[in-house]
C-alpha cells in the first residue's frame, strides 16, 4: 500500500489507555513505565543494524544481536540455517510440567528501499513527535525516566514490519520475570531473516529441524492492526497463484491501413479473452473456479458481521467511485479467490504508438488462493477454459509457426508460482483461547478468517504439522515496505502487554 496513508481516518479511536486487567499485561505496563527508555534503546540498538534479506554481513550482525538479547534472559539461543538461507534465530523457555508449547514468529529481515525516498536515514532510527504527513519534527530522545508521548513514532526500516514484535517479547519476558510470574507453556521463539525476500528457506529449516522447531501453536507476530486502530487477530492468508497469457497475431507487426480489418488484432483478442474469465461483479466466470473453496463456518461468519465497516472511507481514500462484490464487505471478498490482472502489454501507447496492428498481447495474472484450493488445477482451469474459447494452448513454450498458421486463435500460457491459501479454524479450543487471551488485554478485538496478502503460514504449517494464528501489532499507517516506515509508541506498549499476556497463556 505504498503511499495511501490511511491516517486520515475518521474514525480513528482516541488514544484510551484503559485499566489492564490481565495480570501478566498489568506487570508488562508497570515494568515498561519505569523502563521506557531501556526499551527504545535496545530497540534502537537492534534498528540500527541494516536488514536487507541479501545484505549476507549485515543479516548475521542481525542474527548476532538478537541471539545476544536472548542470550541476555536465557533464552538459549541458535541460529539455524539450510545452505543458502539466512539464520533463523531459536529461543526457548522450558517450562517443567509444561503440558504444550506456544511458538512466537517474528522477522528481523526488512524490504530493500530507496534511501534518497526517506526524510531520515532508514537505518538511524529517529523519533519524531508526530507523523511525518502531519508535520512530524525530529525529537531527541527523552531521558531515562521521563515518559515518552505515546503519539511520538520511531521512524526506520523494520520499525514495524517486523523487528517491533522482537523487542516486544523480550521486554514482556523481563517483566513477567520481575514480577515473579510463572509461565504455564512451554515457549519458543523463532525469528526469520527473510521473510521480505519470499521466506525460501523457512520451510526446509523448519523441516530440517522438526524437533526443535515442534510447537503445538505458533502465533505469527507480523502485520498491522486493523485500520480503526482496533486489535487485530487474523486467522489465515491468501497465497499467489501466477499465470501469464499471451496470444498472438501476425508474425510481426502490420500496418494498420494496409491490414486492419483483415489481421486479427491480438490486442482485441485478449481484452475478449479477459472479459470471459470475470463478469462486471467480479465473479470469476471460470468452470469450477470457486468449488475447491473451503467454506467459513458460523464463527468465522460472525466474526465478520462483526468487524468494523471501513469500505465508505477506503473508497474516498482510495478514488473509487465503485467496488466489486456488491454490498459484501472487503473482509468478506478476501476470503474468496481472487482473479486479477496485474497489467497488460501489446505493441506501444500515446506518443511511443504507432500504426501497426501488434503481433501479440500479454496479461499477468494474479489469483489470491484460499484454503481448499491447489494451483496447478486452478492453471488447469484458467487454461481449459482459454480452450473453450476456442484456442489452441501452449503451456511453457513458444507456438511454432506451423501451429499458428493451422490454428485461427492461439494463445500461450506461462504457469509462474503456484501458491495456496490457508487458514486456522476460529472454533478450535486454541482459537478460542487466544481470542481471550488478546481480548483480557486489548478489549474486544477485530477477528478475522484471513488476511487478503500472504504470510509464510503454510511454510510453517506443512513441515510442523501445527496450527497458526496471526497477531499483529504494529500502527495501520505504518509505511510498512515503503518509505518512512514507523512504530508508534503507544503500539509498542500495547504489543509489549499483549505479549506477556500471550506468554504466560
Ligand atoms: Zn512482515
Amino acid at each position: 500500500m505504498k503511499r495511501y496513508v490511511l491516517a486520515a481516518m475518521v474514525f480513528l479511536l482516541p488514544a484510551v489507555v484503559a485499566a489492564q486487567t490481565n495480570p501478566a499485561a498489568r506487570s508488562a505496563r508497570l515494568w515498561r513505565q519505569q523502563h521506557e527508555r531501556a526499551i527504545v534503546d535496545e530497540f534502537v540498538a537492534l534498528l540500527s543494524i541494516p536488514n536487507i534479506a541479501r545484505d549476507r554481513e549485515n543479516i548475521q550482525r542481525n542474527a548476532e544481536a538478537i541471539a545476544a538479547m536472548m542470550a541476555r534472559r536465557g533464552l538459549a539461543p541458535k541460529l539455524v540455517s539450510v545452505p543458502g538461507g539466512n539464520p533463523v534465530v531459536f529461543g526457548e523457555i522450558r517450562t517443567p510440567g509444561a503440558t504444550r508449547t506456544v511458538a512466537f514468529y517474528a522477522h528481523y529481515d526488512g524490504q530493500p528501499f530507496d534511501p534518497k525516498e526517506w526524510a531520515s536515514p532508514p537505518f538511524e532510527p529517529t523519533l519524531r513527535d508526530k507523523p511525518l504527513e502531519d508535520g512530524g519534527r525530529v525529537i531527541p530522545l527523552p531521558p531515562a525516566g521521563t515518559a515518552f508521548d505515546p503519539e511520538w513514532r520511531l521512524y526506520a526500516r523494520g520499525a514495524a514490519d517486523d523487528k517491533a514484535p522482537i523487542v516486544a517479547l523480550m521486554t514482556a519476558i523481563d517483566a513477567i520475570r520481575a514480577a515473579g510470574l510463572a509461565f504455564k507453556a512451554n515457549i519458543k521463539f523463532a525469528f526469520e531473516g527473510e521473510e521480505e525476500a519470499g521466506s525460501l528457506n523457512l520451510e526446509q529449516t523448519l523441516a530440517a529441524n522438526k524437533d526443535l522447531f515442534a510447537a503445538d501453536l505458533w502465533l505469527m507476530c507480523d502485520a498491522p492492526l486493523y485500520q480503526t486502530r482496533r486489535q487485530s487477530i487474523i486467522f489465515g492468508a491468501r497465497g499467489v497463484t501466477q499465470i501469464d497469457i499471451t496470444v498472438y497475431g501476425p508474425r510481426g507487426e502490420l500496418h494498420s491501413g494496409h491490414y486492419g480489418n483483415w489481421a486479427p488484432n491480438p490486442a482485441m483478442s485478449l481484452a475478449r479473452l479477459l472479459t470471459s474469465m470475470k463478469d462486471d461483479t467480479g465473479r470469476v466466470l471460470i468452470d469450477h473456479f470457486y468449488e475447491d473453496v473451503e467454506p467459513l463456518g458460523p464463527v468465522e461468519r460472525q466474526a465478520l458481521d462483526e468487524a468494523p465497516a471501513i469500505e465508505a472511507e477506503l473508497m474516498r481514500e482510495f478514488w473509487l467511485g465503485s467496488t466489486e462484490g456488491g454490498a459484501r464487505s472487503l473482509n468478506e471478498l478476501i476470503t474468496m479467490p481472487s482473479f486479477n490482472i496485474r497489467g497488460m502489454a501489446s505493441s506501444r501507447t500515446g506518443a511511443q504508438a504507432s500504426n501497426v496492428i501488434p503481433a501479440s498481447a500479454t496479461a499477468t495474472i494474479d489469483v489470491r488462493m484460499v484454503k481448499g484450493m491447489d494451483g496447478r488445477k486452478t492453471v488447469q482451469q484458467v487454461t481449459e477454459h482459454i480452450r473453450r474459447q476456442g484456442f489452441f494452448v501452449v503451456v511453457d513454450r513458444e507456438p511454432t509457426a506451423d501451429e499458428r498458421r493451422t490454428h485461427p486463435k492461439v494463445a500461450k500460457v506461462v504457469i509462474g508460482l503456484t501458491g495456496v491459501g490457508s487458514r486456522t479454524p476460529m472454533d478450535l479450543p486454541i482459537s478460542q483461547e487466544v481470542i481471550a487471551t488478546v481480548e483480557s488485554v486489548r478489549g474486544r478485538a477485530v477477528k478475522l478468517p484471513t488476511m487478503g496478502g500472504g504470510l509464510p503460514l503454510l511454510a510453517v504449517e506443512r513441515p510442523l504439522g501445527t496450527r497458526t494464528i496471526v497477531i499483529p501489532i504494529g500502527n495501520h499507517d505504518n509505511h510498512q515496505h515503503s518509505f518512512d516506515e514507523n512504530l508508534r509508541i503507544q503500539n509498542l506498549w500495547d504489543g509489549i502487554e499483549l505479549m506477556a499476556a500471550l506468554l504466560t497463556m
